[in-house]
């Protein structure tokens, strides 16, 4: 038979954690799925120093675990497991879990995050940690008066040489295109900007140093005639060549954008089906933090909340 929850929360990032720790309080009795990679997208990350309350820092696991042992003391039911399949065409929502066990929830709070995209070098998993980021907000002010390097052509890739722009000595943009697909706008501010050198028709080959990133091997004009290889030495490489949300297994009931975003109603985490919300990164092309992720979760727990109130569930 299957399961009946008032509340499922599916992810255990910041949002999923934080949506689990006001359901509890508000008695929701909620029940937490914690996916593939339990803690999220922080677990893989070292020192986290921008999140509100940790004056000295915290290590990304550590305040995973910190978060899960919260929500854990106002008895949220935490499992392992990953949701497999959703059925959302009618309440109370089915969502499948490791392709076998059916859960059925009243409320749904989808927290599955996002995923950086990588270029799949065996070097980004060499330096991981050790040089390599997906995140300039998060490991820039590592990189103080260092030369740095940011992958990709879009507009996370020119917002984040921007941002390094103003710790780090030199930005190097490495963009395998002529031409780069952010904004005009965008585009004109990396242009003016003296410390970031856009390298056009660059492509990475490999990273180079003893235990950390000191170099990056880029092919310049592949496959032209004069096809280059060139050498840059760097301290810090940052892949800004998109997200994907982790939104597949909701695409036939909810809207998303066309990377797979899913779209709520502006400034709440309201989905298009009553009763489902969305939070943290999975819904959000824009922030990606930490701290605005556990926002949208608490907003998230709120709403179930109400809309369990109102339904007299
Ligand atoms: P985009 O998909 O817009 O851009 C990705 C960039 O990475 C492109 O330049 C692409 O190159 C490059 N790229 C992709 N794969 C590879 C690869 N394997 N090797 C080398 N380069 C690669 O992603 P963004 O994350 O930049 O933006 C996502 C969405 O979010 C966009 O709609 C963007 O406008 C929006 N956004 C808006 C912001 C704002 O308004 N402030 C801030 C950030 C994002 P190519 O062009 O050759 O495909």
């Amino acid at each position: 038979m299957n399961e009946k929850v008032r509340c499922l929360i599916i992810g255990s990032g910041p949002a999923g954690y934080t949506a689990a720790i006001y359901a509890s309080r508000a008695n929701l009795s909620p029940v937490l799925y914690e996916g593939m990679q339990p803690g999220g997208q922080l677990t893989t990350t070292t020192e986290v120093e921008n999140f509100p309350g940790y004056p000295s820092g915290v290590t990304g696991p550590e305040m995973m675990e910190d978060l899960k042992k919260q929500a854990e003391r106002f008895g949220a039911d935490i499992r392992f497991g990953m949701a497999t399949a959703a059925d959302l065409s009618a309440a109370p929502y089915k969502i499948t879990i490791d392709n076998e066990k059916v859960i059925e929830a009243e409320t749904v709070i989808i927290a599955t995050g996002a995923d950086a995209k990588y270029l799949g070098l065996p070097d980004e998993k060499k330096y991981s940690g050790s040089g390599v980021s997906a995140c300039a907000t998060c490991d820039g002010f590592f990189y103080r008066n260092r030369k740095v390097a940011v992958v990709g052509g879009g507009d996370t890739a020119a917002e984040e040489a921007l941002y390094l722009s103003n710790i780090a000595e030199k930005v190097y943009m490495i963009i395998r295109k002529d031409y780069m697909r952010a904004s005009k706008i965008m585009q004109e501010r990396v242009f003016a900007n003296p410390k970031i050198e856009i390298l056009f028709e660059h492509e990475t080959e490999g990273l180079t140093g003893d235990k950390v990133v000191q170099g990056v091997n880029l092919v310049k004009r592949r496959g032209k005639p004069d096809e280059e290889k060139v050498h840059y030495e760097i301290d810090g490489f940052f892949l800004a060549i998109g997200h994907k949300p982790n939104s597949d297994i909701f695409k036939d009931y909810l809207e998303t954008d066309d990377v797979g975003y899913i779209k709520v109603v502006p400034g709440t985490p309201r989905t298009s089906i009553p009763g489902v919300f969305a939070s943290g990164d999975v819904a959000d092309p824009l922030y990606r933090q930490a701290v605005t992720a556990a926002a949208t979760g608490c907003m998230a727990a709120i709403e179930a909340e109400r809309y369990l109130t109102e339904k007299g569930l």
